[in-house]
């Protein structure tokens, strides 16, 4: 073949596929051609109750994106025609308006979802930080919903009418309920650590046992928190044993105060020895310093008397001689997220001068939240029947075995042969930090993949069927199955529980 020919059949072939471009583009021309405009879509009847709801700036918004969406999908030549229904006249073109209004009301129903929304805590977790911790009792909520819709007493003083400090609405309740001197509240835990270090110990050091350097999830550590505190960390004994006189041999000319950390989330046991509170305070008045405990969890009852696993409470740890004690207000107290801070009077007052008080401070809700919920520990013997949390850390196994009994044909038949439900015993968790083994006997809903291989697959496909229900569903999967522990499923939640199973779609 000469090269001239061979150039020859590469122009002819040029002028073909140049042809069939052409061609191509008339096509697509004449299909852009049938695309209703903007504004006969938002104009068409179907598109008026979407206005309605939406307001007519957001159809307009999500009517053109779909309208784009075609474009860009019938000039990548992937355009879906709707053939499902050939009869249908809207079948004969793909831009029918009905579609255009369909498409639009899927997207803007989903830009409208919030994006927090309630789910069913079935973790076993009761304390859980990544589904919200604590949930509030009734008394609470009516209180945060008047906060919000009225004004109030803030900061106002009413037998003088002059201005007030937002933490003398609760201060005398707390130090009725902890036998503390004084109290403050801030946004949450973290943040009374901080403001503690920082308004007693900055440019000082503080000590602090080895043992206790822990790191809460959500990268709370407290070496961290000291240097951004701007105190030095002055680490004494071993990882697993500390004695009074490491304590001792520590304190200098520049310590600022001992401190003593809560061991929330992990245990050190074998050969060990940690200094009691009870120990290391005289230790501390014999050199004039203070001794702050964070005690995390921090329960202000024995919990010990429902049952439950020894917790050290407020009080126990003031009347151990802590001039300082810090604890999250959304763990085992049961109420809003929040830190509190209880000691004697001068520390208080010091913790309550610095500047960060006034940027870690509480918001009115917190407050409306707190107030009620700590009044329920002045009638304890209520209090099991009352405080949410407490309820379900109570509950006995019976209950949530005769709801997994109610519960779980429907499961069944919704969710097919493909599986298989069980009813089982299984243990929940306190959570957040409150001793990190299995205390509390539970039941639930055990579902094992029925198929040979694949069940890793099938387990992962169904959990995340169960997140996508309308009310997400939050399981574990252990051993091979997913498994719903009821703890926190009460019983006014039962019926909605088991009815959106209608809508599993695995
Ligand atoms: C949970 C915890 C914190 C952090 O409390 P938040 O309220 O979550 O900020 C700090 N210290 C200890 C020992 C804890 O257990």
């Amino acid at each position: 073949m000469t090269r001239t020919s061979e150039m020859g059949e590469a122009a002819q072939q040029g002028a073909v596929t140049a042809e069939r471009e052409m061609a191509d583009k008339r096509t697509l021309n004449a299909l852009l051609a049938q695309m209703p405009a903007v504004e006969r879509v938002i104009a068409s009847p179907e598109a008026q109750p979407l206005i309605a709801q939406h307001g007519r700036t957001q159809v307009l918004a999500a009517i053109r994106a779909t309208l784009d969406g075609w474009r860009r999908d019938a000039q990548a030549g992937t355009l879906a025609t709707d053939a499902t229904d050939a009869t249908d006249a809207t079948a004969q073109t793909p831009f029918a308006i009905e579609r255009a209004i369909v498409d639009a009301d899927r997207a803007l129903a989903a830009r409208a979802q919030s994006r927090l929304r309630a789910v069913f805590n079935l973790t076993g977790t009761v304390l859980h930080t990544n589904l919200g911790r604590a949930l509030l009792p009734d008394v609470a909520v009516r209180a945060v919903v008047q906060a919000l819709t009225q004004p109030a007493n803030l900061e106002f003083d009413l037998a003088t009418g002059k201005r007030g400090d937002r933490d003398d609405l609760i201060d005398a309740l707390i130090c009725e309920l902890t036998g503390a001197e004084a109290a403050t509240v801030v946004n949450n835990n973290a943040a009374a650590v901080l403001l503690t270090l920082s308004a007693l110990a900055a440019r000082k050091e503080v000590i602090v046992s080895r043992g206790e350097l822990v790191e809460i999830g959500g990268a709370f550590r407290i070496p961290d928190i000291m240097s951004r505190a701007g105190a030095r960390l002055c680490e004494v004994g071993t990882t697993n044993r500390t004695h009074l006189k490491d304590y001792e041999a520590a304190i200098g000319a520049r310590t600022a105060l001992l401190m003593k950390v809560h061991c929330s989330n992990y245990a050190i046991s074998g050969f060990t020895k940690s200094v009691e509170l009870d120990e290391l305070a005289p230790l501390a008045r014999k050199y004039g310093l203070p001794v702050a405990v964070d005690l995390g969890s921090g329960t202000l009852a024995d919990l010990t008397q429902w049952g439950l696993p020894a917790e050290p409470t407020v009080r126990a740890t003031v009347e151990a001689g802590a001039d300082l004690v810090t604890f999250s207000g959304d763990k085992l107290l049961g109420g809003p997220q929040a830190g509190l801070i209880v000691g004697r009077k001068e520390l208080i007052a010091k913790i309550k001068k610095h500047p960060l008080k006034r940027a870690l401070r509480v918001g009115k809700l917190t407050l409306a939240a707190l107030e009620p919920v700590l009044k329920l520990y002045q009638a304890p013997e209520f209090l099991r029947e009352r405080l949410t949390t407490l309820r379900l850390l109570t509950r006995p196994a019976s209950e949530m075995h005769e709801a997994a009994t109610r519960a779980q044909p429907t499961l069944q038949r919704m969710i097919g042969d493909g599986y298989e439900v069980s009813i089982e015993p299984m243990f929940s968790q306190i959570g957040s930090g409150a001793l990190p083994v299995d205390v509390l006997p539970s039941s639930g809903l055990v579902v094992r993949h029925r198929g040979k291989g694949g069940s890793g697959r099938a387990l992962l496909r169904l959990e995340r069927a169960l997140r996508a229900l309308p009310r997400p569903v939050i399981g574990r999967i252990a051993d091979d199955a997913l498994r719903l522990d009821l703890r926190c499923l009460e019983h006014a939640d039962e019926a909605a529980f088991v009815a959106q199973f209608a809508e599993l779609r695995l």
